[in-house]
């Protein structure tokens, strides 16, 4: 394979592994490796906008818990009080269910947060007892979860609480670790160092943990980084390598090139190419294993898109039943391949669902 829209299915790297690509009209994903904090995958049979709308949504879409308000009853430390609420913010929390087994503060019905909407957190430490000349690191672990507002079952004497069908959902979806510092009882992670303490000095904290996305605030990202790479032989020439002498020598090839064929050099510039496959390398903050921010982004952008096929259809006047009807499921064939039908050739598949094939090709984010 060679990363280009024209390219023959189901051609060889030089890697040794077959890696599904060219023209296609499903998403093909292909895992190189994975494990809780990082995924290394290839996805094809995607135009550019849909594999970087996927890159963008597992960074700012998919929600996660953090510490958001802070309130301070004792700070003899060095560190002053804005500092030390900031660096809470960024200490990771185990996130994990928080889409279901959490609301989003502003839906709730409370006033100042409750167990449906928010984890509350304790840190209360002292170093009065610490011998002078030393310092007592304070870390994520010292964090600890206390009851929140309308926690259920708060009495064990007294009659269960008068819930709703959807608080019961809530309490069902909740994670028993949802809150807790990443790491915290790990042996084998470092936690995250908040402060050190001197003789005397001590720090009481209460801490509000909301659900949120990283579009109102980069604390909430479940990753902390996404690789993204395509075409790394540069044949479409969307890059202008800058240079002193010698381009080829000063930008070394990425380790994705084995996935691809390198170029002629008497080969023609081809106008109509597009890239065919894309390189990801998801690293996790460790709040949500990584497979989950993948998954949670995928169903976040079929949302995304139902809902804006329902607006077109609204403004438009368009019958849904009719475009139902129009609608072509892909046909897997023995399992190796699909029929491409509904597209007008092999450079025209690079226009996504927007072009000929429009919906009726079987992209439609609405039926799974
Ligand atoms: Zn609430």
């Amino acid at each position: 394979m060679n990363g280009y829209g024209s390219a023959a299915p189901n051609g060889n790297g030089d890697a040794g592994i077959t890696i599904p690509a060219g023209v296609t009209n499903q998403p093909r994903v292909l895992v190189r490796s994975l494990n809780r904090d990082e995924v290394v995958f290839h996805l094809s049979g995607v135009d550019m906008a849909y594999a970087n709308s996927l890159r963008r949504t597992m960074m700012a879409d998919v929600p996660t818990i953090c510490i958001d308000q802070v309130a301070f009853m004792q700070n003899t430390c060095p560190i002053p009080d804005e500092m030390l609420a900031h660096r809470l913010g960024l200490i990771p929390l185990i996130s994990r269910g928080a889409g279901k087994g959490l609301r989003y503060t502003r839906d709730c019905d409370c006033d100042e947060g409750c167990y449906y909407c928010m984890v509350t957190l304790r840190l209360k430490v002292s170093a009065a007892n610490l011998a002078r000349g030393n310092f007592m690191a304070i870390t994520s672990d010292m964090l600890e979860i206390i009851p929140s507002p309308n926690t259920p079952q708060q009495n064990p004497y007294g009659p269960p609480p008068e819930i709703g069908d959807e608080e019961r959902d809530i309490t069902a979806n909740r994670d028993p670790d949802l809150g807790q510092p990443v790491g915290k009882g790990d042996p084998t992670a470092t936690p995250v160092q908040i402060a050190r303490l001197g003789v005397g000095q001590e720090i009481e904290v209460i801490c509000k943990a909301y659900k949120g996305i990283s579009k109102h605030h980069a604390k909430w990202q479940p990753v902390s980084a996404i690789g993204f790479e395509y075409d790394p032989y540069n044949k479409l020439r969307h890059t202008d390598y800058w240079f002193e002498t010698d381009a080829e020598a000063e930008w070394p090839l990425s380790s994705n090139h084995v996935f691809e064929t390198a170029p002629e050099s008497t080969e023609p510039f081809d106008y109509n190419a597009v890239p065919g496959t894309y390189y990801y390398d998801v690293e996790s903050v460790g709040s949500i294993p990584v497979t989950s921010v993948f998954e949670q982004a995928c169903d976040i952008m079929i949302d995304n898109l139902a809902q804006i096929i329902q607006s077109v259809q609204e403004e438009t006047g368009a019958d849904a039943e009719e475009d139902e009807a129009d609608m072509v499921e892909p046909h897997i064939n023995g399992g190796d391949g699909y029929e491409y039908g509904g597209y007008g050739g092999g450079d025209q598949w690079g226009g996504g669902g927007g072009g000929g094939g429009g919906w009726g090709t079987g992209m439609s984010p609405l039926r799974r």
